[in-house]
């Protein structure tokens, strides 16, 4: 029998659903429990999405892990305490850094293509949402529309967000919508990329 693939908003943590302390220009990641906030609009946001049909699934780079900066533990005691305040589906991790050469590490599309099988999700009806280039490539890798959540950080914005947004809350409406733009056509041969 055939399953039925559900769409996803695939959520960035931090910067995304919670603050991200900036530090050099550069989003940084809650250091304990005691930092984390979650930002304006956020819970209502993800509730709105769940009753338009979204699985909410959470992808994460958490790579003070792999530097000894931070542990598992701490990581998901913040997830957790994410997950009882929104109604997330799954929080999935990378823990890795560049070295470790993984799979999951975004921009590479691992975290999202192993939860779209555990899930049955339909990737080219679901969306990412980040604030880092390197969530929009992984969005895009993955097949998945994409929704950039711009914070002026100190690097160049992606070049090819299907739309841009200054929070989760004011991109949500038009997520559901189905109002965010396909890609433009590729210049060389005319079809969608
Ligand atoms: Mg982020």
């Amino acid at each position: 029998m055939l399953r039925q693939l559900r769409p996803a908003a695939f959520l960035d943590r931090d910067g995304v659903l919670n603050e991200a302390p900036v530090r050099d220009g550069m989003p940084t990641s809650p250091a304990s429990l005691a930092e984390l906030r979650v930002l304006a609009g956020v819970a209502e946001a993800c509730s709105r999405l769940k009753e338009a049909g979204f699985l909410l699934i959470v992808v994460t780079n958490q790579p003070d892990i792999a530097r000894g900066k931070t542990t598992e533990a701490i990581v998901e005691e913040i997830n957790r305490a994410l997950r009882h305040q929104l109604d997330l589906d799954h929080v999935c991790v990378c823990p890795h850094d560049d070295a470790d050469q993984c799979n999951c590490r975004k921009p590479k599309p691992g975290l999202l293509l192993e939860a779209a099988l555990r899930c049955d999700i339909n990737l080219s009806a679901s969306v990412m949402v980040g604030d880092r280039v390197r969530d929009i490539d992984a969005g895009r890798a993955a097949g998945c529309r994409t929704v950039y959540i711009k914070h002026g950080y100190r690097e160049p914005p992606p070049q090819y967000a299907d739309m841009s947004a200054p929070s989760l809350a004011a991109a949500a409406p038009a997520i559901i919508a189905g109002d965010i733009g396909r890609r433009p056509p590729n210049e060389a041969t005319g079809l969608p990329r």
